[in-house]
C-alpha cells in the first residue's frame, strides 16, 4: 500500500518498525533514517528479508535542506518521526515542501527551554490543509492513545465529559537504583517541570510533584502518583465541549524520585550550558551519558504497564463514569519485539497513526491532533497489533 520514511533509531523507532514489517500489507517499504546511521543499519539486518523492503540513511534532522533531499530521492508517502522533539519543526518544513505526509509522538520542545506547548505546531495548520497533506500530532500512547480513548468515550459512551484523570502507571522493575524508560533527557525535563492542570477554563500550577494520590490499578495493585503537567492536556482542553476539568498523573517510586532529587540539588538535571575544561556542556546532557541507555532495558524488566483515562460526565441526563485503560507486560513485549513496555505502548500507536494515513481512513488536510479524528478504526487496530483495551464501568475515582 505505501512506503514509510522513519526518522530516528531509537527504542520507539525500533518497536515501530518491527510492527511496520509485521503489516507488509500497509508497510511494503521503509526507509529508516537517524543521526547514527549504524543504529538504522543494525535496525535493517535484524529485520530484512520479509515482505517489507528496508533501506537506511543518515539525515540529520535539524536540517531542513537535508530533510528535503532525503525525502525528494526516497519518495515516502509519509515521514514517521520518531526522532527527539526538538526536530519537530524542522521535519514539519520539510513535509511541507516535498508535499509528504507527517506524524510524530511527541510534541515541539525549543532545546534551550522545557515549555511544552501546541503553539508552534498548531501554526501549520493552514499550510498542511493548503498543500493537501496530513499531520497527525502525538501517535503515541500518552499523546496519542489517550486521545483517541477520549474521542472513542466521546462517541460511544457520553454526550458530554466533564472531569478526565489520565493515569500513566508503570510498574516495572529494571534492577537499577535509578534509569529512565524513555530518552532521559526528554523524561527528565518533563517530571522537573512543575506541574499543572486545567480547570474551570484556567490552568492551575503545581510544585513539581506537590499532589500525590494511591490508586489501586486494575491488574497491578496500589501505587503513588504524582499529578504532572502532559501535552495532551493542552489540545484536550481546548477539543472537548463542556469539560469542567481535566489532570494526568504518573506513577513513581520512592527511589527514582529521591535520585532525581539529589541530581537535582546538586545542579545534574539543568539544561543551561556550563563551561567545563574549555567546552561548553548542557549537565542534563551529561547526566544522559552516563544513565543506562532505555534500550538496554528491554531484557531486565520485569512487570507491567497500565495507562488509560477515567470519565465523568453525562448520558441522557443521567451521571455516568468510564475507564479506559490498557495493560501492557514488559516481558512478553520484550520476546516480542525486544523491547520494553514503555517503548512499545509508544511504537504501536506510531504505526497504526501511519497505517490511518496511508489506507485512508485519517488522510484529510491539516494538522491534527488524535481526537480530532474517528477512532473506531484506531481503537480496532490496538486489538490487532497488540495494545488491547480494557473498560470498566464502575472504576475507582481520583479524589
Ligand atoms: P531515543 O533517544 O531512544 O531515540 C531517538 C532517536 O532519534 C535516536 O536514534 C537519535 O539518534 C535520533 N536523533 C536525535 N537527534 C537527531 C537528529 N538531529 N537527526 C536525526 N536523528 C536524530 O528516544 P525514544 O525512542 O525513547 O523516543 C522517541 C520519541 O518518542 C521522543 O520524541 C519521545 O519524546 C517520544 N515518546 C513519546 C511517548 C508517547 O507516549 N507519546 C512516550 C515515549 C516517548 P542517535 O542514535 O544518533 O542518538
Amino acid at each position: 500500500m505505501g512506503k514509510a520514511l522513519v526518522i530516528g533509531a531509537g527504542g520507539v523507532a525500533s518497536v515501530a518498525i518491527h510492527k511496520m514489517v509485521q503489516n507488509s500489507d500497509v508497510f511494503e517499504e521503509i526507509c529508516i533514517a537517524s543521526r547514527t546511521k549504524a543504529k538504522c543499519d543494525a535496525l535493517k539486518e535484524k529485520l530484512d528479508g520479509g515482505k517489507t523492503k528496508i533501506t537506511t540513511a543518515q539525515v540529520d534532522a535539524n536540517n531542513v535542506d537535508e530533510l528535503i533531499t532525503l525525502i525528494k530521492q526516497v519518495k515516502p508517502d509519509i515521514v514517521v518521526n520518531l526522532a527527539l522533539p526538538y526536530q519537530d519543526l524542522a521535519i514539519m518544513d520539510a513535509c511541507l515542501a516535498t508535499k509528504t505526509h507527517y506524524l510524530d509522538t511527541a510534541n515541539y520542545e525549543p532545546e534551550d527551554t522545557a515549555k511544552f506547548e501546541y503553539s508552534w505546531q498548531w501554526a501549520y495548520r493552514e499550510r498542511f490543509e493548503e498543500a493537501g497533506i496530513t499531520g497527525l500530532l502525538g501517535s503515541g500512547f500518552d499523546p496519542g492513545v489517550t486521545s483517541v480513548f477520549t474521542a472513542y468515550a466521546l462517541k460511544h459512551h457520553f454526550d458530554e465529559i466533564e472531569y478526565i484523570d489520565i493515569l500513566d502507571c508503570n510498574a516495572g522493575d529494571h534492577g537499577y537504583p535509578f534509569a529512565t524508560n524513555f530518552n532521559p533527557e526528554i523524561n527528565i525535563r518533563e517530571v522537573s517541570a512543575n506541574g499543572r492542570y486545567w480547570e474551570n477554563g484556567n490552568w492551575v500550577e503545581t510544585k513539581p510533584m506537590e499532589i500525590k494520590r494511591v490508586y489501586d490499578f486494575p491488574e497491578i495493585g496500589e501505587k503513588d502518583m504524582y499529578l504532572l503537567y502532559h501535552e495532551e492536556l493542552e489540545s484536550l482542553a481546548k477539543n472537548v465541549p463542556g469539560l469542567k476539568r481535566i489532570r494526568f498523573f504518573m506513577t513513581f517510586g520512592q527511589s527514582y524520585l529521591t535520585h532525581l532529587k539529589v541530581l537535582e540539588n546538586v545542579g545534574m538535571t539543568s539544561i543551561e550550558p556550563i563551561e567545563f575544561e574549555g567546552k561548553q556542556i548542557v549537565p542534563l546532557q551529561f547526566l544522559k551519558a552516563v544513565l543506562p541507555d532505555p534500550a538496554s532495558l528491554g531484557p531486565r524488566t520485569k512487570g507491567k504497564t497500565n495507562i488509560g483515562c477515567i470519565f465523568r460526565g453525562k448520558k441522557d441526563g443521567k451521571e455516568k463514569t468510564y475507564y479506559l485503560y490498557n495493560v501492557c507486560d514488559h516481558e512478553e513485549c520484550y520476546r516480542e519485539v525486544g523491547s520494553q513496555a514503555v517503548s512499545y505502548t509508544t511504537g504501536v500507536p506510531a504505526m497504526i497513526g501511519a497505517m490511518m494515513v496511508l489506507n485512508g481512513y485519517w488522510k484529510k488536510p491539516g494538522v491534527w491532533n488524535l481526537e480530532e479524528l474517528d477512532p473506531d478504526p484506531f481503537m480496532d487496530a490496538l486489538n490487532k497489533w497488540g495494545l488491547p483495551w480494557k473498560e470498566s464501568f464502575d472504576p475507582e475515582l481520583v479524589d
